[in-house]
């Protein structure tokens, strides 16, 4: 699949820690979810890199649930994680909850109390903004800062049982005021919620701050490679503090740029808007980032992990081309997809010297691409064919290679043909373009002698099946719509979806199934949809045929 490629930042990182025996020679990573939403493509990019680096030395990797936010958060979300991941070809060491650790976690806060490392702060959120100071400014403490290990204690356990409400008081780390580093000014560990959680129900009201558990429960797994996005850089003196007054498993941070893809968003919370507000049809809409969606769309997981794979590990953000994406999954569907006609704008042709009621079958590979064809199906053969309406003109220009009145084009795997007259309705519509056909010119035992320079996609009116299609456009009609003055839903493309309710194949297509990508001859990659029926078939485009990505 992909060349030789020289190590990235990260694996030499592991390479060196391996090379000095550190962690036993162990390598463990996570792959830390937060279940508040679908995967998307970006965190395609987290899992590759995660599982990836795991399975190249021979380590492991732990599925974590990041589920400290009990209010956003669902189990349709974990499961549809799972899947995803699965799906992408990975599987998990251990799969494991936040929430599992959160007796830990509790216990770990005491210690930090009776340390004199952590206090219970009664101000307001505004307060404790207004009292952190500004970069340039140090902070200064309140009275609550100097509280005793004993009351903090008692109010700590005061707000485990539920004494207070939501907002009343958070548990703060006793870090730095003056820190130019603002996450080390004394950062919240916990805060009241009175909210259910999908897994510990009513258990607790408090909940840990993702700074306090993040860290805390890579220690608890025995991380060795904590993998993150570059925003996390200014997180990473907090994680190593909590490490080290805790003196538990010295799990380490490493940074990655995150991947941007242009013409879509990304964050879950976006994604979720165009969800909640019906921009789109569910999580896994075609059009959608989504592992879902672009599964439903009809990228198979080779194609994406090879798209993580060239888009490489970099230390600093940039804006990826989504042309790369499809570029990446017509080289897969190239190898594998079967080829197969269909017309997807059709108008009528008739062979004026085809005998009236006769049908032959003619023969085409599945997949020209693989040796021998990767075998073949029958087509039948009439004497009226639908062909696609932009594929005759009346008026040619120079180099139109197809039909025109007087012109000559091959019908794949048939006959050569040749335009004669053409049928308008009233309103100046062509309806039925009349040709004759060379008998002698059948494809595989031509004798004719004459070489055409076009070949056009058919199916025969009689035999012909219809289904409905859905092409795809770009979501959004910018390229970065997340930084466009005003709502990012204001540069949806309103053309992203067109359906196609009457398209005629070839009587084979009956056959596609779901996840077996097909290539519709001239036309793109298609997939059957999740809705299809064998009473109503129903096809997604996945990709055009052709390359719009320039290679670098
Ligand atoms: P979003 O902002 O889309 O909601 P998130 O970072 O909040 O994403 P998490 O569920 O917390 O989503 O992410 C799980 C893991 O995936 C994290 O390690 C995160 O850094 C990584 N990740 C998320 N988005 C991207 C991205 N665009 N590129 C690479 N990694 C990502
Ligand atoms: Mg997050």
């Amino acid at each position: 699949m992909s060349e030789e490629r020289s190590l990235n930042f990260i694996e030499e990182i592991v390479e060196d820690d391996l090379a000095t025996g550190k962690n036993g020679n162990r390598v463990l990573t996570r792959f830390p979810p937060e279940p508040n939403g679908y995967l998307h493509i970006g965190h395609a990019k987290s899992i590759c890199l995660n599982f990836g680096l795991a399975k190249k030395y021979n380590g492991l990797t732990n599925l974590r649930f990041d589920d400290t936010n009990p209010v956003k958060e669902d189990v349709e979300y974990v499961d549809s994680i799972k899947e995803d991941v699965k799906w992408l070809g990975f599987d998990w060491a251990n799969e494991l909850y936040a929430s599992d650790y959160f007796d830990q976690l509790y216990a770990f806060a005491v210690e930090l109390i009776k340390a004199g490392l952590a206090y219970v702060d009664d101000s307001t959120a505004e307060e404790i903004a207004a009292q952190k100071g500004t970069p340039t400014e140090p902070g200064t403490p309140n009275q609550y800062r100097s509280r005793s290990v004993e009351e903090n204690l008692q109010l700590f356990a005061d707000m485990k049982d539920g004494k207070y409400p939501d907002g009343a008081k958070v548990l703060r780390a006793k870090v730095d005021l003056a820190s130019p580093n603002m996450h080390l000014r004394d950062p919240l560990m916990y805060r009241i919620k009175h909210a259910h959680h999908h897994r510990t129900g009513d258990k607790w009201c408090i909940y840990p701050m993702y700074d306090f558990a993040h860290g805390q429960s890579d220690a608890i797994e025995e991380i060795t490679h904590s993998i993150c996005t570059l925003e996390f850089v200014p997180h990473r003196p907090l994680y190593e503090w909590f490490i080290e007054k805790l003196e538990i498993f010295p799990s380490k941070q490493y940074e990655f740029a995150r991947l941007n893809l242009n013409y879509t968003v990304m964050s879950k919370r976006k994604l979720l808007q165009l969800v909640t507000e019906k921009f789109v049809d569910g999580w896994d809409d075609p059009r959608m980032p989504t592992i879902s969606g672009l599964r439903r769309r009809g990228y198979t997981p080779a194609s994406i992990r090879e798209f993580c794979e060239r888009i490489g590990v970099a230390k600093r953000e940039n804006m990826i081309d989504v042309g790369l994406l499809e570029f990446c999954i017509r080289e897969d569907l190239n190898k594998t997809a079967w080829r197969r006609m269909a017309v997807l704008d059709p108008v009528k042709l008739i062979l004026d010297n085809y005998p009236e009621g006769e049908t032959e079958v003619m023969h085409g590979e599945n997949n020209p691409e693989v040796e021998g064809g990767d075998g073949g199906r029958d087509i039948p053969f009439g004497r009226e064919l639908w062909i696609e309406r932009e594929d005759f003109m009346e008026n040619p220009p120079k180099k139109f290679f197809r039909l025109g009145i007087g012109m000559m084009v091959r019908l794949k795997n048939a006959y050569i043909i040749k335009g004669e007259s053409i049928v308008k309705d009233a309103d100046g519509n062509i309806i039925e373009i009349h040709c004759s056909y060379l008998p002698e010119s059948k494809s595989g035992n031509d004798t004719s002698g004459i070489n055409v320079k076009g070949t056009i996609h058919w199916v025969s009116v009689e035999h012909a099946k219809t289904a409905e299609v859905r092409l795809y456009d770009r979501l959004f009609q910018v390229e970065d719509p997340s930084n466009e003055d005003g709502d990012f839903k204001d540069y949806i493309n309103p053309n992203s979806l067109q359906i196609l309710p009457t398209v005629y194949m070839e009587p084979d297509l009956v056959n596609a199934e779901l996840g077996k990508p097909v290539q519709f001859m001239r036309k793109g990659y298609f997939t059957v949809d999740k809705t299809s029926t064998a009473d109503k078939l129903v096809f997604n485009r996945t990709v055009t045929l052709k390359d719009g990505w320039v290679k670098k």
